[in-house]
């Protein structure tokens, strides 16, 4: 039994349906589909990006001014810093706190390198702490314990695309008197809630936000890019001043400063897609909710657990396996041409250029342990249901 479906599109591709072992898409599954994203904006993305080189008004442009201000409207906050990546815009919100060597970060232990990299080349001391099991955010009772007279600042992860539990993160930082800046590079358009009822854009709760606009991310440009996001009027100035080279005034140095620009090509994308943003987040929560219903109940399968404050654009959708061997079934989905990512291997802790005799194996059980378990499937805003169930059909199939 099978039957032939033939479509011949722009990029004329033939899928051929079988019974499920036997299925090929041709079309290949992507983790992230920014071909497809890109050819439903193409005519709009295309002009945006040729009247920038007409202009050549390459740095500084007019799209970097406008970008700007439109993303400061679409998150609610007063200043909108643009600069050259994600991991820059970490590095100076940390410059502008005026932190001296040895002063402690707080950040989770669960995450992309790049908090605890500018925490170590700005000499800073790095304190990890456990996540939650579930959310895989920082867990508030594991800060508390980390806080000390040296803490300056924490770095609240909003891993995977919800928030951490910034309420509780707020009220630590009042009353010990120190910075939250947040990394929503994988959660930009989120909204988060506070037990009183109030919403606000993820990113603009903290002190500063950071994010980044690498390509693969909810808003992602065609290069490299980051933001800091402020309501903090002295520190927006002291960013913007840092990102160029320490000056406010052309060739007076104030501070010693870094060179971290967006351009305008980067920003003519991003204004577009920003109209999108909404409706990209959107289109990864249904893509959610299908995997969601498919795992729902399955006894080696645990789906994304959620915060009961805070939106998720599912930046990744990430399960976490419970007696099933993760890198099994990840070679097992590559042999059915499924591609699944490990988002992240190694806890900070037990990286090579972040080994600390305070920190042995076993100092973060939850961690440890979801590094060893979690894999993440695909999800993106072009993502079928024929393909999703492609998928889940997959990951059953294995785990049976
Ligand atoms: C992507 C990412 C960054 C770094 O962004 P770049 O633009 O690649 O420098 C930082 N933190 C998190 C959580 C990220 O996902």
């Amino acid at each position: 039994m099978c039957f032939f479906n033939i479509t011949k599109g722009k990029n004329a591709y033939i899928r051929v349906k079988f019974p499920l072992i036997m299925q090929a898409a041709v079309k290949k599954i992507q983790m992230v589909d920014l071909i497809g994203q890109y050819e439903k904006l193409q005519p709009e993305i295309d002009k945006a990006i040729l009247d920038v080189v007409r202009s050549a008004a390459f740095i500084n442009g007019p799209e970097v001014k406008n970008f700007q201000a439109e993303f400061e409207k679409y998150l609610g906050v007063k200043h909108v810093i643009p600069c050259a990546n994600g991991t820059d815009a970490l590095q100076i919100a940390m410059m502008a706190m005026d932190l001296k060597p040895g002063d402690e970060i707080i950040t989770a232990d669960f995450t992309y390198v790049a908090t605890a990299e500018v925490i170590g080349l700005l000499g800073l001391k790095p304190v990890l702490v456990d996540v939650y099991p579930g959310t895989f955010t920082l867990n508030i009772e594991e800060v508390k314990k980390a806080i000390t007279p040296k803490t300056k600042a924490i770095v609240p992860v909003h891993l995977f695309g919800q928030c951490a539990e910034m309420d509780e993160l707020m009220k630590l930082a009042k009353q010990h008197n120190f910075y939250v800046f947040e990394d929503v590079a994988q959660a930009i358009g989120a909204d988060y809630t506070y037990p009183d009822g109030k919403k606000v854009k993820a990113g603009t709760i903290g002190h500063i936000g950071c994010t980044s606009f690498f390509p693969s991310k909810n808003l992602g440009c065609y290069g490299d890019g980051g933001a800091m996001f402020t309501n903090d009027d002295e520190l927006a100035k002291k960013m913007r001043m840092i990102a160029n080279h320490g000056q406010s005034v052309q060739y007076y140095h104030d501070v010693v400063g870094v060179n971290s620009r967006l351009d305008s090509i980067q920003a003519a994308v991003l204004r577009i897609k920003l109209r999108h943003l909404d409706e990209y987040a959107k289109a990864r929560q249904k893509a959610a909710a299908y995997y969601n219903k498919a795992f729902a109940n399955h006894p080696k399968i645990k789906t994304p657990a959620r915060s009961q404050h805070s939106t998720h654009v599912f930046h990744q959708y990430t399960l976490v396996l419970e007696g099933a061997d993760r890198n099994k079934l990840r070679e097992y989905l590559a042999t059915k041409d499924i591609p699944a990512m490990v988002y992240y291997p190694v806890p900070l802790h037990l990286q090579k250029a972040y080994k600390d005799p305070r920190y042995k194996e076993g100092a973060f059980p939850v961690t440890e342990h979801l590094c060893a378990s979690v894999i993440s499937l695909p999800i993106h805003t072009e993502l079928s249901e024929e393909t999703q169930s492609y998928i889940t059909g997959a990951v059953l199939e294995f785990l049976k």
